[in-house]
């Protein structure tokens, strides 16, 4: 399973549906990923729970990189501290650098 990029992620998936919680670095916002079904593999039926085990762990692992990927659009990445941030956690606008999040730049104002 591939390491997701924020420090917090809950695997908020069930039996039939793929779901990943990603939270902000600094503050804790949580963005979850859309809800994928699971297909079971295509198939209409699959009557082996070992195959239906295999099927769910290899669907799970590629919702999860397509979950990853996609929440890294809904979060900033900080080039001075290395955190994945909010939008309110992140300096967007105004004066000084546009690309470190807020506790960076208010670091770097003192
Ligand atoms: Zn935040
Ligand atoms: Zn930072």
């Amino acid at each position: 399973m591939l390491v997701p990029f924020t420090k917090k992620c809950m695997d908020c998936s069930e039996e039939d549906i793929f779901c990943f919680a990603f939270y902000c670095d600094r503050c804790g916002l949580e963005w979850r990923s859309a809800p994928v079904p699971f297909s079971r593999g295509g198939f209409s039926e699959v009557k082996d729970d070992e195959v239906l085990a295999l099927l769910w762990a290899d669907e799970h692992r590629a919702a999860f990189e397509r979950a990853n990927r996609e929440a890294m659009f809904h979060f900033n990445h900080c080039c001075v501290c290395g955190q994945w941030v909010c939008d309110p956690c992140f300096h967007l606008s105004g004066d000084g650098p546009t690309d470190i999040c807020i506790g960076c730049r208010d670091t770097a104002a003192e």
